[in-house]
């Protein structure tokens, strides 16, 4: 069976080579005669695979020693909460910048636990921009700020990296991790839900100074508690072994592809073909300022609505799926992570193009 070009936001494309050797070690993991799904999270093959993965990442990422690195479950939304619960250490408020619908929604969660603050936001151009850093109204005294460096449905990305001072930087890189090199250094807390650009949904990932840890809130629970997973390599319960285990896979694919400059190349060109036959096609828009287009998430539309249905019909006849735009935004969104080859945005360009001349 062939396989289609996967556009989807999430949970996203799997490199081929990684599942063709999930494929392999289904049945029989490595002569054990069991699968990974099977074994215990306690053996020594799953302590082993957790850790090669954990020092595979820390490699891709440069992630100091200083940092701890949890596998966790609950996704980016759980870390919605945990982060005010861990990180507010007897302070009252943190800071939020609101560039589209998933800052907003953190910032929601955050209203739970704390003052938060919108320092900055850019609801006022529609989600299309990013505020210019010198009009952020930050709280020195912030328990820490939060922002969302590629927001997935609206697909802005920042290109630089807040300078919060002492305040502690936490970011939601769900949907750009691993697309390009990182300083690990300038953050307090990275996290990201893997099903984009790091494995199967069910694994979530939160990089952490551990300064920061200890200092919870006395009524978070414990399986949110950073101090508590960190103490317990992130085993306090059972965590999600098979996710794990695909996310070691992706990283050794990961540095059999450059590593992180390998994918930020290959991931410009994809992205920038794509917007250049956009922008020039006189058919296509995309409406997002040009110094924040998102590498990860290309949102587009066509010159009327009604040609969005027999567009998504066409492509899939080519094996072209999941192109439609998020429901809050409709139009239409490619989603080309890592794993998504630069043959499908190739093949994609050819139907637009196709597409275009057939309904002017
Ligand atoms: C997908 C996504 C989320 C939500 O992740 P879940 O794992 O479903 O909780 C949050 N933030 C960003 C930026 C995302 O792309």
């Amino acid at each position: 069976m062939a396989r289609a070009y996967n556009f989807c936001a999430g949970p996203a494309s799997l490199p081929e080579p990684v599942l063709e050797q999930a494929r392999r070690e289904m049945m029989d993991w490595q002569g054990k005669g069991l699968s990974v799904m099977e074994m215990s999270h306690r053996s020594d093959e799953m302590v082993g695979i957790a850790s090669e993965a954990e020092k595979d990442l820390r490699e891709l990422m440069g992630i100091p020693n200083d940092y701890a690195v949890l596998f966790l479950q609950g996704g980016a939304t759980a870390q919605f909460s945990a982060i005010p619960l861990n990180l507010l250490r007897g302070r009252s408020s943190a800071d939020y910048v609101v560039t589209g619908q998933w800052s907003k929604k953190a910032l929601e969660e955050g209203k739970r636990y704390a003052n938060a603050n919108v320092v900055a936001s850019s609801k006022d151009t529609n989600f299309s921009t990013i505020p210019a850093f010198d009009t952020w109204k930050l709280d020195p005294n912030a328990a820490y700020l939060h922002y969302t460096p590629n927001e997935t449905i609206g697909g802005v990305e920042f290109f630089w990296t807040p300078d919060s001072g002492d305040v502690p930087l936490v970011a939601d890189m769900s949907s750009t991790i691993l697309s390009r090199p990182v300083d690990v250094t300038k953050f307090g807390l990275i996290y990201a839900g893997a099903q984009k650009n790091i494995g199967p949904a069910g694994l979530t990932i939160v990089i952490v100074r551990r300064d920061l840890l200890g200092k919870a809130h006395a009524m978070t629970p414990t399986i949110m508690d950073y101090q508590i997973q960190a103490d317990n390599d992130s085993m306090y319960n059972t965590p999600p072994t098979y996710a794990w285990y695909l996310a070691g896979l992706v990283f050794k694919w990961l540095k059999t592809q450059g590593g992180l400059a390998g994918m930020e190349k290959v991931n410009r060109r994809k992205a920038g073909k794509l917007y250049d036959y956009i922008d020039n096609s006189g058919y296509y828009k995309n409406p997002v300022e040009v110094a924040s287009r998102s590498l990860m998430n290309i949102p587009f539309t066509l010159p009327r609505e009604e040609l969005d249905k027999p567009f998504l019909k066409g492509a899939e006849a080519r094996g072209l799926l999941n192109l439609k735009g998020h429901r809050s935004v409709g139009g239409m969104r490619a989603s080309v992570y890592n794993a998504v080859p630069e043959s499908a945005v190739d093949t994609l360009i050819e139907y637009m193009k196709d597409f275009a001349s057939q309904n002017a």
